[in-house]
């Protein structure tokens, strides 16, 4: 038998984060994951943007938030030595004249995001088409966060605490935390949509949405702002790009299909003053809960040792270090988690 502290099932975002913050409180994990590629966080566009919707609401305890995710990934960056963590400014267009009137009576509260750059601004709008103008936000960006996953897998691999296959629930005992031949202390389940297969989780709470993306390709150089409209534009390098994404609750399967690239080159086109070339197109399910809460804590009353991290949703890249932290903290410290994420609140 081999004996670890914690197995972790599924390594995506909610995952690696995982594993990273337990092994930052010194802790040894086996991980176990099928390294599907069509998964959600090796799709993601990985954007984040304290600034939501169309009604410019930000979370309470943004700053705090958006902080320790940018010290979280620089460290994460420094370990597996890799860039993942880019900040770029992100350009907010106004749909119509009332969404501009909207964000003159908000802006007084949301100072502390607006980046004043009208120099930037008209590089923008060079661009990209604007008709109704709009607002330069800061401390936004995107993290790799295929990258992120896939040098996480290897730092695993590396370190001998990775088994690459479909998790077999029979050989996985919940009362004796034993998968194969290892024990463990605790066992967290981070398999995203797939926690619909793991037989110990009888709540149905994920309202799965199907997101598309293309990445395109222009001659010239890319201004490096990200556009943030109807469909948001990503520069990663200096003349390529990622555009996304489509939001489809009902769909027949996740692959890539003519109707999400249709609607992004489409709404592409209204948008871009540059011509640019396809280059790719992927699609994944977003493992998104219904009330849009994340899922963190133990998965019963019974049992104080087995933990979930799931329903990450679109603000994935910013929540999934302070989750993980959470259910670390809750390890250690005995700290509370909040009951609001408690996967109790959805029925059996
Ligand atoms: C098109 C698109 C765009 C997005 N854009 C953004 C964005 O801009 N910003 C943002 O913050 N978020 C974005 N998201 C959401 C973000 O991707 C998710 O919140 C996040 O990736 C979910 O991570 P996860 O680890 O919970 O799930 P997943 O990524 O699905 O990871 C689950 C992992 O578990 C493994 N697994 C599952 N079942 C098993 C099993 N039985 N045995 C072994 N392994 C198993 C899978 O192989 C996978 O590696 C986007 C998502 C999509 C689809």
């Amino acid at each position: 038998m081999h004996h670890v502290d914690t197995i972790i099932i599924g390594m995506g975002l909610a995952g690696c984060t995982m594993y990273w913050s337990l092994k930052n409180a010194g802790f040894k994990c086996v991980c176990v994951d099928s390294n599907l590629q069509n998964t959600s966080s090796k799709v993601a566009a990985g954007m984040f943007n304290p600034i939501v919707g169309k009604r410019f609401t930000t979370a309470p305890n943004a700053a705090e938030l958006f902080s320790s995710a940018k010290k979280y990934y620089n460290k994460i960056e420094q370990l597996i030595q890799q860039k993942i963590y880019f900040e770029l400014p992100l350009y907010m267009p106004f749909q119509n004249v009332a969404h501009q009137n909207d964000w003159s009576l908000k802006m007084p509260q949301l100072k502390e995001w607006i980046h004043d750059d009208s120099d930037l601004e008209k590089i923008l709008l060079a661009n990209y088409q604007s008709e109704f103008g709009g607002f330069l936000v800061n401390k936004t960006g995107y993290v790799n966060s295929n990258l992120y996953v896939n040098a996480t897998l290897d730092f695993c691999k590396k370190n001998d605490e990775l088994l690459i296959e479909n998790v077999d629930y029979a050989q996985l005992n919940i009362e004796d935390k034993t998968y194969h031949n290892y024990q463990a202390k605790y066992i967290i389940f981070c398999e995203g949509t797939n926690v619909v297969s793991n037989p110990f989780i009888k709540q149905k709470f994920l309202n799965l949405a199907k997101g598309q993306l293309v990445c395109g390709r222009i001659s010239s150089a890319l201004p490096q702002i990200i556009y943030n409209g109807k469909i948001y534009i990503i520069p990663t390098t200096e003349n390529e790009f990622i555009c996304g994404a489509t939001y489809e609750w009902d769909y027949i399967n996740n692959e890539p299909d003519e109707f999400g690239k249709n609607y992004l080159i489409n709404e592409l086109n209204k948008v871009v003053k540059f011509d640019y070339t396809i280059t790719d197109h992927k699609a994944a399910v977003r493992p998104t809960v219904i009330d849009r809460k994340p899922i963190v804590g133990n998965i019963d009353s019974a049992h104080k040792d087995i933990y979930i991290l799931n329903g990450l949703g679109t603000k994935g890249v910013v929540l999934a270090p302070y989750l993980a932290n959470l259910i670390t903290e809750n390890i250690t410290n005995n700290l509370e988690i909040p009951r609001e994420f408690s996967i109790t609140r959805f029925k059996n």
